[in-house]
């Protein structure tokens, strides 16, 4: 009988997670089931920083960025012994189950629980969109519209004076806001992990463009692939456009989210509540073809991002 359940955030934030928050605490409520909200992850969960939470908690927080119930790193939790610590602190409060809301290191933490008998549902939260199993994760579209954003005003400059920008995206080694940010902007250029860096094919492009009379060109890097300074400097050294290097960074982060992420969250919040209710743990919830998903979580964690070849195709016949 599952009578009170915890939710908590872990690893990095992303815009959507409080929706989803909101969405697990007004379904679990309306199951008739006591919500408890969990802060700073799985620290918090092993310390027992648990708060009560009724429908009010939530009210006003569909539309803020970050998290209300915070999120901290505990590297430890991946032994089994903290991990015990934990599921006897879920035990003396009374909680049955935990929904969690991260990355892959979250997942992993929620899976863990799980086989130690606290059933666990794992949601997509990290605007990388670099978990398998779902085609879009809580946060990536909120972070699409801040880059497509920034890289169109970008544009409008570099349009007046001759101006290669090239602008660093985050991804966690996912090319995914890379490769949309590269469309919906129109980049002349995408350097991804996915696409690989070859520093001369990049130049010689950007000289095939100069000839071709372009005076302006987007560059878009995903971030840990190159040294977006340097090849900013190249750029300037060697082409005859200036080239101007803007590492996007956290500003990624922060924001309120899109309404496609308000709705994504709200649906797989509500998911995950429903599995909990049936008796599943160890799920992650995911969407595919726009319907909500879910699979066991070792099927999911540590494995290579599904291909976007297809985008990567598209883009080179726009450009
Ligand atoms: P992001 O994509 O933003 O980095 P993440 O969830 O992958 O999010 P991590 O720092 O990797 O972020 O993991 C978050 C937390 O999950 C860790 O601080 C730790 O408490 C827990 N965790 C990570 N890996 C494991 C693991 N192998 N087993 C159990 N718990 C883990």
């Amino acid at each position: 009988m599952l009578r009170k359940i915890g939710i908590l955030t872990s690893g990095g934030d992303s815009p959507g997670m409080n929706a989803a928050i909101r969405a697990v605490t007004r379904t679990a409520l309306a199951n008739g089931i006591e919500v408890v909200g969990i802060h700073d992850g799985y620290k918090g969960l092993v310390e027992g920083l648990y708060e009560p939470f009724n429908r009010h908690s939530v009210s006003e927080t569909i539309a803020k960025g970050g998290t209300i119930l915070g999120s901290a790193r505990l590297p430890e939790f991946k032994e089994e012994a903290v991990q015990l610590k934990g599921v006897e602190k879920l035990k003396e409060n009374q909680i049955d189950a935990v929904v969690v809301i991260g990355g892959d290191g979250t997942y992993r933490g929620a899976d863990a629980l799980t086989k130690l008998g606290v059933n666990c549902i794992a949601l997509p939260g990290t605007i990388d969109n670099d978990i398998e199993g779902t085609d879009y994760t809580i946060g990536f579209d909120t972070a699409l519209n801040t880059i497509v954003d920034c890289v169109d005003k970008l544009r409008d400059t570099s349009n007046s004076h001759h101006r290669c920008s090239v602008v660093e995206v985050m991804g966690n080694r996912c090319g995914d806001l890379a490769i949309y940010s590269g469309i919906s902007c129109g980049a002349e250029i995408l350097i991804t992990p996915e696409t690989g860096y070859d520093e001369e094919a990049v130049l010689e492009k950007l000289r095939y463009l100069e000839n071709q009379g372009k005076n302006h060109a987007i560059v878009i890097v995903s971030e840990k692939v190159c040294d977006v300074k340097s090849l900013a400097d190249k750029i300037s050294r060697v082409t005859g456009f200036a080239g101007r290097a803007t590492i996007l960074g956290h500003i990624q982060r922060g924001g309120s989210p899109t309404p496609s992420d308000r709705v994504l969250a709200s649906r797989m919040g509500a998911k995950a509540v429903e599995l909990l209710v049936e008796g599943i743990g160890g799920h992650c919830v995911g969407i595919r073809n726009n319907e909500i998903v879910s699979m066991p979580i070792e099927e999911c964690v540590g494995m290579p991002r599904s291909s976007r070849r297809r985008f990567y195709r598209l883009f080179d016949r726009l450009v």
